[in-house]
């Protein structure tokens, strides 16, 4: 069911969704045990640093703020050659480097107007028009 809802968080566990007055919250986190590649040099790992929390922001559902917490990991890089001791995960269309907000927050196309019928729509929209670009 969470992948229906959640369409591109299913790289992820989601670990509780609460909705606040005004704004959702939504806690997930990586999945352990897949590989990630080192931006520097392109060398897949799984080998777990740590892990650290970042918040980021996503397109507004039903005029509420998303706010996701997300656990990534922090990964060595096996490669001996590579300056990168160790490097940050990222999640296929929810994380960038240095970004703060989802790839597709800032569409203004994004709205929904029957809240709790259809909050994921906005979601929904966003992920399949990402996928057909
Ligand atoms: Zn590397």
């Amino acid at each position: 069911m969470l992948e229906l809802v959640f369409p591109h968080l299913v790289t992820v566990l989601v670990e509780r969704v609460v909705v606040e007055s005004s704004v959702l919250r939504i806690a997930a986190s990586t999945k352990d045990g897949t590989a990630a590649a080192c931006p520097g040099c392109g060398t897949s790992s799984r080998r777990v640093h740590s892990r650290y929390g970042r918040r980021i922001a996503d397109a507004p559902v039903a005029a509420r703020p998303v706010l996701i917490e997300l656990s990534v990991r922090r990964l060595f890089c096996d490669n001996s050659g590579c300056a990168r001791v160790t490097f940050a995960e990222q999640v296929e269309g929810l994380t960038s480097r240095y970004g703060r907000r989802t790839p597709c927050s800032g569409s203004s196309e994004l709205s929904v107007s029957s809240w709790p019928l259809a909050p994921w729509s906005g979601w929904v929209w966003c992920w399949a028009s990402r996928s057909a670009g």
